[in-house]
């Protein structure tokens, strides 16, 4: 990778990645960089759709092109950071926590096979099915949370987990809480539209270019639940 490239990839920031030397799918499909290493970055997938199968079907060594670093990060402001993850939301913790100061990683999953593991950071597992760490779900692990301890809250999962997240933060907290959103993408350079999120106030954002790392309380979470 140039070194420009790898200069530009902070954490937050996601790849536009052509998944088929085919005709389908079309677009490329967007990944939130997971980390960077040298001059390689990294990202975790999950083959959810033909598009990400067709990526999990290729074969080491074989050369895709790529769009990025693109979109907004993380504000890396200073002091103590919680993360807050849900299943595959997680995806960029391993770069955001290596360049803060990371106190603790809470993460949520349906199952353990779901769970990342977020290297040198002090991590609290939670799953559905009880099959790593407590069973319940990573709202139940945010009652013995100082919130006023911390400078940075970075949140990322499922829309309704977040809204349930946010919900159980203290209001004067929340202004510290920076989530990094999913929509489905079509140019991911802020000309198609097609990635809205409903605005606090009203109107839109685009998850590609205004995001996909916003303050959480830009977003309209009553809204943008509705279209989940
Ligand atoms: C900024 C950003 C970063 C992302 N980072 C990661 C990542 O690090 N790792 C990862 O595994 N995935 C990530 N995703 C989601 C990933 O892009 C989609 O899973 C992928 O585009 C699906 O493509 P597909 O062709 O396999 O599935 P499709 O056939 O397009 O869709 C399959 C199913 O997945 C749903 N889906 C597709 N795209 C999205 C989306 N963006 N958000 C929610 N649901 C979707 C569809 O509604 C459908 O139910 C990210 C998405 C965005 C917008």
């Amino acid at each position: 990778m140039p070194l420009s490239f790898i200069s530009e990839a902070e954490p937050g920031r996601f790849l536009q990645l052509e998944v088929s030397q085919g005709s389908f799918p079309v677009t490329r499909r967007p990944f939130t960089i997971s980390s960077v290493a040298g001059n390689s970055v990294d990202i975790i997938f999950e083959a959810v759709g033909r598009g990400t199968e067709i990526l999990a079907e290729t074969k080491e060594g074989r050369s895709l092109r790529l769009l990025g670093p693109l979109g907004c990060g993380y504000r890396l402001n200073s002091g103590k950071w919680l993360l807050i993850g849900g299943g595959l939301g997680a995806a960029g913790f391993p770069g955001l926590a290596a360049g803060i100061d990371c106190d603790q990683v809470l993460l949520g999953a349906s199952s353990r096979g779901k769970l990342l593991t977020i290297p040198g950071a002090r991590t609290v597992a939670i799953t559905e099915d009880g099959s790593s760490g407590t069973k319940g779900l990573v709202t139940d692990l945010l009652g013995s949370i100082l919130w006023d301890s911390y400078g940075g809250i970075a949140l990322c999962g499922p829309v309704p987990m977040m809204k349930a997240v946010i919900e159980a933060i203290p209001v004067k907290a929340r202004a510290n809480v920076q989530i990094s959103a999913e929509a489905m993408m079509g140019c991911g350079w802020g000309a198609c539209e097609g990635c809205s999120v409903p605005k606090a106030g009203g109107g839109f954002l685009k998850c590609c270019s205004d995001g996909p790392v916003f303050p959480a309380d830009s977003i309209d979470w009553e809204r943008w639940e509705g279209i989940h």
